[in-house]
């Protein structure tokens, strides 16, 4: 089996200074599901930008980010960003066409396909995301939730083999909220969740990764660092509901 993600000694700094990730070193076997949590400011959504090389920019060497045991440089990152579907934390970020069909339809289009089996993978993403009939629609018009499930499908489209997550549940409610946790749970790929949703981390990942102010705090089993009441505080997260001491009845 492959591993699918190796980064290495990731140091990333904004052009203003800030430094947002100060040496951060994991790997991902393929298959595997993780989510990644910390406070706001930690650098998770700086993370996920750099395993497709949105950042750096430009990109320099020597390459800190291997995808699928190939090192990320100039001359990687057309095919990696085919391998990685990064979904954004902002869905305006994600969305510029005038319907949802062309969102969704854009990245396997971009990469030149053209085919019967496109437009079925189209489809597939429109039905898992429940957006048929939403197909004419302006993304530009639609709610939160919804605009989410066309970033999603426009990333599902593609088919990755690679999905790093940033908040998917965000703007989701209850309902939209199972439906992502049952399209996660039934995808074959790779998935790097970050987000706030302790519960969806319980429930699909059982790997959990803590970052603080740009450092790994923790790298192991969901249910041991989750049910560590003091490491969540101390990090400016909680133990989920679901994980608290059940007081017998
Ligand atoms: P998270 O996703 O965990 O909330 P981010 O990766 O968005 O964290 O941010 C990490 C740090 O980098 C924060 O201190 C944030 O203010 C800073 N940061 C994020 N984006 C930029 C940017 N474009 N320019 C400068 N600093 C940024
Ligand atoms: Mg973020």
């Amino acid at each position: 089996m492959k591993t699918a993600v190796d980064i290495r000694n990731l140091h990333y700094t904004y052009p203003d200074g800030k430094i947002a990730l100060h040496g951060v070193s994991f790997s991902i076997r393929e298959g595997e599901r993780i989510g990644l949590i910390g406070p706001n400011g930690s650098g998770k959504s700086t993370l996920l930008l750099h395993l497709n090389g949105i950042l750096p920019d430009p990109l320099h060497a020597p390459p800190a980010v291997s995808i699928m045991e190939r090192p990320l440089d100039k001359t990687s990152v057309g095919a990696i960003r085919r391998d990685v579907g990064l979904l954004f934390q902002d869905p305006d970020d994600q969305l510029f066409c005038p319907t949802v069909y062309e969102d969704v339809a854009f990245g396997p289009k971009q990469f030149g396909m053209q085919t019967a089996e496109t437009r079925a993978m189209i489809q597939r993403a429109l039905e898992q995301t429940d957006l048929l009939g939403f197909e004419d629609r302006s993304p530009h018009h639609l709610s939160g939730g919804e605009k989410r499930r066309v970033c999603l499908g426009g990333v599902l489209a593609c088919e990755p083999k690679i999905l790093a997550l940033d908040e998917p549940t965000s703007n989701l409610d209850p309902r939209g909220k199972r439906k992502l946790k049952e399209i996660l749970r039934s995808l074959q790929a790779t998935q790097i969740i970050a987000t706030h949703d302790l519960e969806l981390v319980v429930e699909l990942c059982s790997r959990t990764i803590v970052l603080d102010q740009g450092r790994i705090i923790a790298d192991g089993d969901t249910i041991e660092l989750l049910g560590n009441e003091a490491l969540m505080l101390e990090h400016g997260l909680e133990t989920p509901h679901i994980l608290r001491h059940r007081h017998p009845h």
